[in-house]
Parts: structure tokens; C-alpha cells; sequence
């Protein structure tokens, strides 16, 4: 290992070679481990070349915003590096006229945001940790947000991808091109890897004209059934809202204070028109009428800035309810959400832990939390078994085990429980194909 270390010192210079940085994410606090920063994708490929002729495992890193362990280092002893991608932080073309950006792995969610809006563009993947979260990460966990009901996650807008695969080549799959079926879809192949295929150093990415007025409305209910109900009024109108989330009773308890319009109560659910002021105007004028029924209020806040930074908070704010919490990431279809909200106060109760949900309503994507103290070992090993029911149930459901974070550490194992054993062995099959000698990421995604 020291020989590698050295190595690695040599190509990326011995300053980007931090030993004994604790390598973690926001779920799992991870333990100390060597960092290597490379400043470009021929770098990245030299470390990946060395890792690999080596056997040294490589855990690639971004803003370390993941939610289920993906960019932890967790074994001390192992031979293994992180791979942070922090340096590849160059926006190497962008032709706003062409709606197209090509960017480094390292440029983070914010700053494509920003650029894309300031040019009058959009880029519409938005989770909720924009200024941490990196493009790389963002791609590597194919990550969604509240927008993502309208505009897909964040695969839908890359149209290439530049990688380093073993045993250390650069490849480029897609490009500034709209449509490409040359091969088997490696793009979105890697998409949603998160990290154990090979490491991301750029991608190309698509943008939309940003839609001159976005237009919230914010509706709270008694009752989840009151507000689920019209949900689904929403969805049976036919009218397309930009996002559709939902916050039940126990979240609104824990956030609805800051709610910039003024403290809200009961479940609430948020949606947004947007397009041309007319258009926006016109979906909200329906939207209004799909979730009057039932409503105890209903607000349009006029300003959704404030209104989706609140929305990013939200998070942090339930977290500070007993000062910890598990959060799982399911998805179930939409019909069924109200069965699953249900159901994760019930499993709550059942493990004696303060529950409640959030989530990306009509995605059917929630995040079934329960409420720790933190330190409290027999607490935590009963978040562990709600987790477990929690899975069961949206499997049950017809769902998924995340919706959006991925499998990283955290839910390692649980693909067994979802796919088929011969969708498992094809994945698996995948993973030697690409990573022969298994090392990117080991432990993480695997079944
Ligand atoms: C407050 C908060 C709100 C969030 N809201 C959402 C949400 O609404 N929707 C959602 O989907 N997610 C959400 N997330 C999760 C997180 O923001 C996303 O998963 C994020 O985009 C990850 O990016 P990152 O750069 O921080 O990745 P990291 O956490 O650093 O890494 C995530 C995974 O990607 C891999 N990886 C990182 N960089 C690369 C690379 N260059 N090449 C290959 N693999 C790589 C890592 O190994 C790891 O497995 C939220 C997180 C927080 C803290």
C-alpha cells in the first residue's frame, strides 16, 4: 500500500495526497482514510491505473451529500483510497444558444443552476443539497428532487459521459448529441452506479428554456386521507404540476414553523404550475380546483425560492426533533402512498419510534423516517428493523427500496429482496464485465 501511496503522490502531486482524512457521507460518518485529489480526468485515470495494477480498492467521492453511504470509507485496514473529484471543476464548454454545457465531475449542482438560469435556461434536477452536491455524485446516484415529477431525474439530462473504467482508460459514451443508440447504453449504464462501474469525470448536459413564471400553491388537509385523495384529484385532472410533494401531520409538526408564509399545519401538500405566465396560470387555475376539496387552507406563496429553500430544511428540521433519525428513500406507485404513509407510523409504533413521512408525492417516492437520539445503540437497532419492515412493505406494495439515494451501504443486500435471482446474477454479471478484480466502491450496490 505505501508503494501505491507514493505512486499516487507522484501523479497528483504529494499536497493532494491527504493522509488520515475521515471519508464519509450524511448517513454514514465513515473512518479515516487516504484522499487523493487528482486535477483532470488523465490524472484520474493514471490513479485508477495504478489502483488497479495494485488490487487498492477505490471509493470515488463528491460533495459527500449522499444519503446511504455510497462515498464512505469503512474499512480501515482494507487497501483502499478515496477518489475526490473536487478538483475537476472546469465548465469546459457551455453554448446557453444550444441549450448544451460540458462540465467536470466536480462542478456542484448550485453552479450548473446558476448558469443555466442566468442565461435564461434551466436545469431542472434539483436535490436538495445543491451547494454540496457534485455533478459527479449527482450522476453517480441519479438523483431526483421535488422537479423531477416534471422533468425526470438526473439522467433524463445527460446526454454523455466521460469516464475512466478499468483498468484505467478514458472512455466518452454520447456527447453534445440529443440521440444515440450506437451501442448498448453505457450512459445510462453508469448513471446510477454509484461508483462501482468506474468514475465519472465529466458529462455533457442538456438544458430547457427556464419557464418564465413558476407559480406554487400550498394546501393543507386534516388528514393524510383528505390529502392523498387529492393527489390523485390531481393526477385524474390531467393537469402536468412541475412538482407534487407532500408533508404529513408529525413533519408539519417539526418544520411547518419556518414555513416562510407563516407557521402551516396538518398534511400539507405543495405543487407548482410553471410555463409561460399564461400556461402557469391556467394549470394553477386547475390545480386549485383538483385540491380544494377537503382543504382546511390553501396559499400561493409568491415567491418559490423562498418556498423551496424552506423545502430543503425540511430534512435538517425533522433530523433536530430528538437530534437524529433513519431515513429511507421508498417508492411505491402512486395509488398506493397513502397505504405506505400509514403504514411507516404503524411500523413506528411498533418499534416505539416517533415516525413520519415527506416526500416527492407524485413520484410515490417518501421518506420514511423514525426519530433517534443519537448515541442510543438499542434506538438505532430499532430504526434498523423498522427499516426492514419498511422495505418489505413497499416491495409489498409493488414499490422499490429507494426511490432516489441508491443502495450504497446502507441497503446492501436488499436488490436479493426486490429482483428476481436472474436480474440479480445479470447484475452482477455487469459488475465483473466492467470491474473485473471489484474494485470501485466494493460492498456498495451489490446484492
Ligand atoms: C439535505 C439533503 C437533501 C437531499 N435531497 C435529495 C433529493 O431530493 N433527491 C435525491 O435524489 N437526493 C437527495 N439528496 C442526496 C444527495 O444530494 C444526492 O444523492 C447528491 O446528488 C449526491 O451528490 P454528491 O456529489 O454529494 O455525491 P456523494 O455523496 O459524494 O457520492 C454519492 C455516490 O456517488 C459516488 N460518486 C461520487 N462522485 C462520483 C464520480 N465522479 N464518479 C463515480 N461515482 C461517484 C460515490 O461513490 C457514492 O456512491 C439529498 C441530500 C441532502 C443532504
Amino acid at each position: 500500500m505505501n508503494a501505491t501511496i507514493d505512486a499516487l503522490a507522484r501523479i497528483v502531486g504529494p499536497a493532494h495526497v491527504l493522509a488520515g482524512e475521515v471519508v464519509g457521507d450524511v448517513a454514514v460518518p465513515g473512518v479515516a482514510a487516504t484522499l487523493v485529489r487528482p486535477a483532470d480526468a488523465s490524472q484520474v485515470a493514471a490513479v485508477v491505473a495504478r489502483c488497479y495494477a495494485d488490487g487498492v480498492a477505490i471509493v470515488p467521492v463528491g460533495g459527500r451529500s449522499g444519503l446511504a453511504g455510497g462515498a464512505a470509507v469503512v474499512d480501515a485496514d482494507a487497501d483502499v483510497i478515496a477518489l475526490s473529484l473536487e478538483r475537476l471543476r472546469a465548465v469546459r464548454s457551455f453554448q446557453p444558444a444550444l441549450w448544451r454545457m460540458e462540465a467536470e465531475a466536480g462542478v456542484t449542482t448550485a453552479t450548473i443552476a446558476r448558469l443555466a438560469r442566468e442565461s435564461g435556461l434551466r436545469f431542472p434536477p434539483d436535490p436538495g443539497a445543491p451547494e454540496q452536491s457534485q455533478l459527479g455524485g449527482t450522476i453517480a446516484t441519479n438523483a431526483g428532487g421535488p422537479h423531477a415529477f416534471k422533468y425526470g431525474v438526473t439522467g433524463d439530462w445527460v446526454t454523455g459521459i466521460e469516464a475512466v473504467l478499468a483498468p484505467g482508460e478514458i472512455v466518452r459514451v454520447g456527447g453534445a448529441l440529443r440521440k444515440d443508440v450506437a451501442g448498448y447504453d453505457l450512459r445510462a449504464l453508469l448513471t446510477g452506479s454509484e461508483g462501482t462501474l468506474g468514475v465519472v469525470t465529466a458529462a455533457w448536459l442538456r438544458f430547457v428554456p427556464a419557464p418564465a413564471a413558476q407559480l406554487p400553491i400550498v394546501v393543507a388537509y386534516p388528514d393524510a386521507a383528505a390529502g392523498c385523495a387529492a393527489l390523485l384529484r390531481v393526477l385524474e385532472s390531467g393537469v402536468e404540476p412541475a412538482a407534487l410533494e407532500y408533508f404529513d401531520e408529525a413533519t408539519m409538526r417539526a418544520c411547518g414553523i419556518a414555513f416562510p408564509d407563516g407557521a402551516l399545519r396538518g398534511f400539507v401538500v405543495v405543487a407548482e404550475a410553471d410555463g409561460s405566465a399564461a400556461e402557469a396560470e391556467r394549470v394553477l387555475a386547475e390545480l386549485r380546483e383538483a385540491l380544494a376539496e377537503g382543504a382546511d387552507a390553501m396559499l400561493e406563496p409568491r415567491s418559490p425560492r423562498a418556498l423551496w429553500r424552506w423545502r430543503d430544511g425540511v430534512s435538517s428540521a425533522v433530523a433536530a426533533v430528538r437530534g437524529a433519525k433513519r431515513s429511507e428513500d421508498v417508492a411505491v406507485p402512486v395509488d398506493r402512498l397513502r397505504e405506505a404513509i400509514a403504514a411507516t407510523l404503524r411500523i413506528g409504533a411498533r418499534h416505539d419510534l416517533p415516525a413520519c413521512s415527506w416526500g416527492h408525492a407524485g413520484d410515490g417516492n417518501l421518506h420514511a423516517t423514525f426519530l433517534l437520539q443519537p448515541g442510543d445503540a438499542a434506538q438505532r437497532a430499532r430504526a434498523d428493523a423498522a427499516a426492514g419492515e419498511l422495505f418489505e412493505l413497499a416491495l409489498a406494495l409493488g414499490g422499490t427500496v429507494t426511490g432516489e439515494h441508491g443502495i450504497g451501504l446502507l441497503k446492501a443486500g436488499q436488490l436479493r429482496r426486490q429482483w428476481a435471482p436472474a436480474a440479480v446474477a445479470a447484475q452482477r454479471a455487469i459488475k465483473v464485465a466492467l470491474d473485473p478484480k471489484g474494485l470501485f466502491n466494493p460492498g456498495k450496490k451489490q446484492p
